[in-house]
């Protein structure tokens, strides 16, 4: 089990995630290693959520059909929205894939205005909720795996009142360090290499999916793979863009 204090820990976590992304991102050169390589990651961040769970004993009220963590902002990582849509084009009806696409296109006409704090409290179900339960749950992006609550009170309230910000932890506080650093030794080992790691809106990042044949190919050439305007911004940091 881990801790804040327990430094050590997290460190081999992160050095273990980190190395093992990077090791399998050099030393294979097949195109879809690099979807297949994040996707193993992200499943070994779930692995790593169960054993420390299991380790610290606590457990967490999320479950099927609970889907007020749904309504917050999501943001994906080139990579993870490419798996997403993969899994889509693989499983999805035509009609069900149109409705994901209409679902993104309204959440995006809504949120794209937004600056970064208005877009986390716009409350919008995320275009991947069908019926209360996540569509795209075995490749769901890493946000969403390392989220978890004790409680569904919390979580109720917020979705409730999206304003009020102050709502106590309700994380596994184990749990979130040893996820949290998975997480980012994985997305740092793709930066590192080159990679558009960027938290882009998973509205638009569908959308561009969907829409854009060169976004993957842009993104396998290290390139931004998404429009800059999927990122929202906070007023300052768009003022100190243009100036
Ligand atoms: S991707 Fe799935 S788990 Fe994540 S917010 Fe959307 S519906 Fe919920």
């Amino acid at each position: 089990m881990i801790n804040e204090s327990n430094n050590e820990k997290t460190l081999e976590i992160y050095e273990r995630f980190y190395f093992k992304t990077l090791d399998a991102l050099t030393s294979k050169t097949k195109p879809q290693d690099l979807k297949k390589t994040l996707s193993n990651a992200r499943k070994d961040t779930d692995n790593l959520l169960n054993e420390e769970l299991l380790s610290s004993g606590s457990k967490i009220a999320c479950c099927a059909g609970c889907f007020y963590c749904c309504h917050l902002k999501v943001d994906v990582m080139p990579g993870e929205a490419f798996i997403i849509a993969d899994f889509i084009r693989t499983n999805f009806s035509t009609e069900k894939q149109q409705s994901v696409l209409t679902k993104a296109k309204s959440n995006w006409e809504k949120v794209e205005p937004m600056t970064y704090s208005e877009q986390f409290v716009a409350n919008l179900p995320c275009p991947l909720l069908d019926n209360g339960v996540c569509s795209v749950y075995p490749v769901r992006p890493g946000l969403c795996r390392i989220h978890h609550s004790t409680k569904v009170e919390p979580c109720k309230e917020s979705f409730e009142e999206p304003e009020l910000l102050s709502q106590p932890d309700y994380y596994v506080n184990n749990v979130r360090l040893a996820t949290a650093r998975s997480f980012i030794a994985t997305n740092k080992a793709f930066e590192n290499l080159g990679f558009d790691t960027k938290a882009y809106d998973i509205n638009g990042a569908l959308i561009e999916c969907f829409s854009n044949p060169h976004a993957e190919k842009r993104w396998r050439k290290m390139k931004s793979a998404f429009p800059k305007n999927m990122i929202a911004k906070e007023p300052q940091e768009q003022a100190n863009e243009k100036s």
